[in-house]
């Protein structure tokens, strides 16, 4: 299915030559868990459609829900509840350091650094820090562990304004933010104007590659505004003086690009490389994306049907993980209360609270151990392992698991 749109202009190059390559409906926001009271309100909910500009190669949604509906105040998701991302965050500074020989005179910026995870291991190694995040609650919980927070969203007006008081950057990190900021252009010349003129920023980003390939439909919501290949990020940097210098493939998150972007075109090997094999693969055109439509109906068909067949043979089912991707599968596979008794996360902010669009229970996850149900669903399959091995009394007690991606599997 693919349908060209005249009313929305591209993201990055403005142009309004887009196409829709996938079309989820409408869904409700996938991080708004409302609390028992509000299971009375109507849930907001807004179109969710996939398009591929044909000018500069960028994947992106269509809808931009305004930031002050997306990122309230309580927002709940803090980044230190995942074992996964602390360990990819410690092992990604320690290299930055010993690469860029930092120290006390030398300053790491990070943009949506949450509660600090990631800054926290620059101040063990005594680099200044500077966090800038505009979710309050976790904000606080950095500034209590003594990370310097500016509660903020990061614009190109806020970088000038930093940059004119002396802070430029050695180090500038943004891990999945990028592809979440509504004004890409304005936050990536922010990126520009706060950068020292040999300093790097590093970006993180699940890539579309990864997406398409694995099926990874439920990654798509609306926070997540971009989907970025590499040929789609080169032609964005490129417009605010910015270039590609190196780049890796990571597996994390399903699997993520990280780009070390600084102010000379000096690309690496890989970068050459990978531009290159986009261009085989047809990265850069739409026909690569307009199979994948039909690839996330059947996962969906086939996910929908493997939990209706368990539960109609008498099986108890629950879920793992209240995350932001659980939210689109369970909403755009359609998975009710009369399926999944109710979901568990290790996130106290979360617990207590109900998944977005079904209204099922979210608690906590001593409950599959209390209630032992047959099977129990894995939300963010990208912690699989993770999940796993904390779980394994559950599985040594007779619970089976059930990954729903890259198509569902029962473990
Ligand atoms: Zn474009």
């Amino acid at each position: 299915m693919s349908q060209k749109n005249d009313t929305v202009s591209c993201r990055s190059c403005s142009s309004s030559n887009l196409t829709t390559v996938l079309d989820l409906g409408e869904t409700p926001l996938a991080d708004r868990m409302p609390s028992k009271e509000q299971l009375a309100e109507p849930e907001p909910k807004f179109p969710l459609e996939v398009a591929f500009c044909e000018d500069c190669a960028l994947v992106q949604i269509l809808e931009t829900v305004p930031p002050e509906v997306l990122f309230c105040d309580d927002y709940p998701y803090f980044s230190s509840f995942s074992d996964t991302l602390l360990e990819h965050s410690r092992a990604n500074v320690e290299e930055l350091i010993e690469w860029r020989s930092l120290g006390p005179d030398s300053l790491v910026v990070e943009l949506a650094s949450n509660d600090g995870y990631l800054l926290q291991y620059y101040k063990q190694h005594g680099v200044a820090v500077l966090g800038i995040d505009p979710a309050d609650g976790p904000a606080q919980k950095a500034i209590e562990k003594g990370i310097p927070t500016e509660i903020a969203f990061f614009t190109k007006q806020f970088a000038a304004q930093l940059a004119s008081t002396g802070k430029l950057a050695d180090v500038i990190h943004a891990n999945n933010v990028l592809a979440h900021v509504a004004d890409t252009n304005g936050f990536v010349s922010g990126i520009a104007a706060l950068l020292k003129p040999e300093g790097v920023a590093v970006i993180e980003h699940p890539y579309v590659r990864d997406l398409v390939e694995k099926n990874e439909f439920d990654t798509i919501y609306h926070e997540h505004l971009c989907y970025f290949s590499v040929t789609a990020l080169d032609s964005l940097f490129r417009r605010h003086g910015l270039y590609l210098q190196d780049i890796r493939r990571l597996s994390i998150h399903g699997g993520s690009l990280r780009s070390y972007v600084g102010k000379s075109d000096t690309p690496s090997d890989a970068v050459i490389s990978i531009l290159e094999e986009e261009r085989e693969l047809g990265l850069d055109r739409v026909g690569y994306y307009s199979a994948f439509s039909s690839r996330v109906r059947k996962v969906c068909a086939d996910l929908l049907q493997l939990l209706t067949q368990l539960k109609a043979n008498g099986a108890s089912i629950a879920a793992y993980g209240a995350a932001a991707k659980g939210s689109t599968l369970i909403n755009v596979v359609g998975i009710g209360k009369d399926l999944l008794n109710f979901v568990v996360d290790r996130n106290i902010h979360k617990q207590g609270l109900f998944m977005p669009g079904q209204q099922i229970p979210i608690l906590d996850p001593s409950e599959l151990l209390a209630q032992m149900p047959d099977y129990t669903l894995i939300l963010p399959w990208n912690f699989a392992d993770e999940i796993l091995e904390q779980q394994s009394q559950y599985r040594e007690s007779g619970g089976k698991f059930i990954i729903p991606i890259p198509e569902p599997k029962i473990l």
